[in-house]
């Protein structure tokens, strides 16, 4: 496994797979690597030649300078992890390597997506996203890009990237990979005390209990409202949003799938989840 830590030395490791037309798959990660990151190797590794990981903590896609300093970063860890998959490149750059001094062009994909639920909920991470993402497209040129259905609507920005940036390169979701009890693996999870996980279990739990409504034929509002309340009636845990939504648009669901979608603060921890369902019958509309 090689590490790359510049752009220069990137170029370099790439050149010989690049000109060999080798299928290249990119995973871009924010290190503090655990089985859900793993997952997305994997699916890499079976798909494509060479496989390169991207581990950058971007500034850019914070809004809350704590949450950026809480940040749990191991590199060795991660390094050793990621050669035990086989990755072949490992992209390491540090944040004046993407960022120079004085840089200020992003990229935004335009509301109303990136405007609601996360995007309301943390203004600018969405361009701080699409602008890491597009630079690391940029430097790597991958065949192929592999992202978590844990974070959808990350998923749905980056589905609109490759498509309105005419991005030569496919975009492979991930399913998302939970505990034995059903709480999606996240490295803000580490930031739970033991006392805390029950409650961050409610998540699951509320997204399970609004797809028992809808495939028992009841209505998006009614799914909302049931999900609302597993989450408000679990002691420690303080909804932020719990919807109904289209899973490309993030819109009013307009039938077949509809993504159930939640974020709460769980102590210190602001976690998200999310189930796609499919509806019995014409209950897209409201
Ligand atoms: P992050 O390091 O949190 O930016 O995540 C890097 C990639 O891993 C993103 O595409 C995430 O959606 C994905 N990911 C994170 N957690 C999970 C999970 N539990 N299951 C599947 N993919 C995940």
């Amino acid at each position: 496994m090689r590490i790359a830590r510049t752009h220069a030395e990137l170029d370099a490791l790439l050149e010989q797979h690049l000109h060999a037309g080798e299928r290249i798959g990119l995973v871009p990660t924010m290190g503090a690597l655990h089985e859900g990151h793993l997952s997305l190797i994997r699916a890499a590794k079976d798909a494509c030649a060479v496989v390169v990981v991207s581990i950058f903590v971007n500034p850019l896609q914070f809004t809350d300078e704590n949450d950026l300093a809480a940040y749990p970063r191991d590199d060795e860890r991660d390094l050793d992890l990621a050669h035990r998959e086989g990755v072949e490149l490992v992209f390491l750059p540090p944040v004046a390597e993407m960022y120079p001094e004085g840089a200020t062009t992003t990229v935004t994909v335009g509301p109303p997506l990136t405007d609601v639920l996360e995007g309301a909920a943390r203004p600018g991470h969405f361009d701080g996203v699409a602008t890491v993402v597009a630079k690391l497209f940029n430097a790597v040129r991958p065949d192929a890009t592999f992202f978590g259905q844990k974070d959808a609507q990350q998923v749905a920005v980056i589905r609109k990237l490759i498509a309105e940036l005419s991005y030569p390169i496919e975009l492979v979701v991930c399913p998302t990979v939970r505990d034995a009890e059903g709480l999606a693996l996240s490295s803000r999870n580490s930031r739970l005390t033991p006392e805390q996980r029950p409650a961050a279990l409610s998540l699951h739990r509320a997204l399970q209990d609004g797809e028992r409504v809808l495939t028992g034929g009841g209505d998006l509002e009614v799914a909302e409202k049931q999900m609302w309340a597993t989450l408000s009636s679990t002691p420690g845990v303080q909804p932020d949003y719990a919807r109904a939504v289209d899973p490309e648009t993030f819109e009013s669901p307009r039938g077949g799938e509809v993504l159930l979608v939640i974020a709460a603060l769980v102590g210190k921890a602001r976690l998200i989840d999310n189930l796609v369902v499919e509806l019995p019958s014409e209950k897209g509309n409201r």
